[in-house]
């Protein structure tokens, strides 16, 4: 496992890859919380396992395997099972499985037209979930109500013996990691909104509650298990109103000074161009976002990701006005990814929530600014896709948040 330099985020501890390997003679407890750790972490990514997999995929030997799922089995965050392979004779291998229903977080998202809640067991699986349409603007601190409101509906199906883990919470503005401030502009004033603090206090659980921005916890799910797995250098793109950027460089997150980092949804690449919500002009988002399709496309007054999806679909039954609209916007799409290509290098972008529709209409469109603009080296190996995940990537992210102080040691977090 190569080392992935540490990075806490939100306070969880938590870094993009596999935890460092342990350095300077580490004591025996660190050792052991540390083994701990990746044990639960591999079957967490990887489902059932044998144990002599296990041995061979985290480098320790058998009687320290053994003490080790001991210890996490008397927790009650794994189980293990004989698994005799059928016809043939030998030694029987347990199977080590993340106890999947038991132990869960709730992971949440607060997307610009709806509310999203799920119950995600360990091991990734979706227990359960609710989703509430949010009406367009209402403030992101109303949402919250009907927020526990999904999470109450989903409270009374909970085991009683269900080890809940904590929570995490995807939104669609800008977070500052560490204490859940959500940045939001409801005008052209800036204001901080404590999202993180209020959630946690309305849900009650002693247990943590970080929040995340949506594109960020969307590139680290397909980071953890879709699209991007074992890549260190990919972005992944939201596009709703606004655009979203999630990129990971090098292994890391870029966050930048104070965790605000990373917004290429306000990289001016038209000055002369429209007035943006943050204030600037020509910003990217005016280019790729919502409003600009549906008002290229002769729609305004339309919203939301159907009024966008109706647009690609005229345009591929030969509407002239959507068509143009298509390839105007994916065109602009084209020319903020060049500009993305050249300075990360990524080995893939991702386009999800509205500009996976769009890419999807415009590819050629898209590939060929790229090609005209990006640098050879750095374009040449890009992939462009859209998420494995689909539009649960946030969410799933959400989720792969709130499981990592457990991950990071289960024993002190999983049995409390
Ligand atoms: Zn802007």
């Amino acid at each position: 496992v190569a080392a992935i330099p540490y990075r806490p985020l939100a306070g969880t501890g938590r870094t993009v890859g596999p935890p460092p390997s342990a350095v300077a003679t580490p004591s025996l407890e660190a050792v052991r919380r540390q083994n701990l750790g990746a044990l639960l972490r591999y079957v967490h990514l990887h489902g059932a396992t044998s144990r002599s997999e296990l041995t061979n995929e985290l480098g320790l030997n058998r009687s320290t395997i053994g003490a080790l799922t001991a210890d996490l089995s008397a927790a009650g965050l794994i189980s293990e099972e004989t698994f005799r392979e059928t016809g043939r004779a030998g030694r029987p291998s347990l199977v080590v499985r993340p106890r999947s229903p038991r132990v869960y977080a709730y992971a949440l998202s607060i997307e610009v037209d709806r509310l999203r809640a799920a119950r995600v067991g360990l091991g990734g699986k979706v227990l359960d979930g609710r989703d509430a349409q949010r009406p367009r603007g209402l403030q992101i601190l109303k949402t919250i109500g009907p927020l526990i409101k999904l999470v109450q509906d989903m409270e009374g199906a909970v085991p009683a013996d269900s080890i809940y883990v904590g929570g995490g919470v995807a939104v669609a503005g800008m977070v500052r990691r560490g204490d859940g401030m959500v940045h939001v502009s409801p005008n052209v004033d800036w204001v901080d909104e404590p999202v993180g603090e209020a959630l946690g206090a309305e849900l009650g659980h002693d247990r943590p509650l970080v929040v995340g921005n949506v594109a960020d916890l969307a590139a680290l799910a397909e980071h953890t298990r879709g699209a991007a797995v074992g890549l260190d250098n990919m972005i992944y793109l939201h596009g709703d109103v606004g655009i979203g950027a999630g990129i990971i460089a090098g292994g890391r997150w870029v966050t930048g000074h104070r965790g605000y980092g990373g917004e290429a949804g306000h990289m001016v690449v038209n000055p002369a161009g429209r007035a943006c919500g943050c204030g600037s002009r020509g910003c990217w988002e005016t280019e790729i976002g919502e409003y600009a399709l549906l008002h290229h496309a002769g729609r305004d007054g339309a919203t939301g990701r159907d009024a966008v999806r109706a647009v690609v679909q005229a345009a591929a039954l030969g509407d002239r006005a959507a068509g143009i609209a298509v390839r105007r916007v994916a065109d602009w799409l084209g020319f903020g990814v060049a500009n993305l290509v050249n300075i990360f290098n990524p080995e893939t972008v991702l386009f999800g929530g509205t500009l996976r529709e769009l890419y999807l209409a415009g590819a050629a469109t898209v590939r060929s600014r790229i090609d005209s603009m990006a640098l050879p080296v750095c374009r040449e190996h890009v992939q462009l896709r859209t998420p494995m995940l689909g539009d649960d990537a946030p969410l799933m992210g959400a989720a792969e948040l709130a499981f990592e102080p457990l991950l990071a040691d289960p024993l002190a977090t999983g049995t409390g």
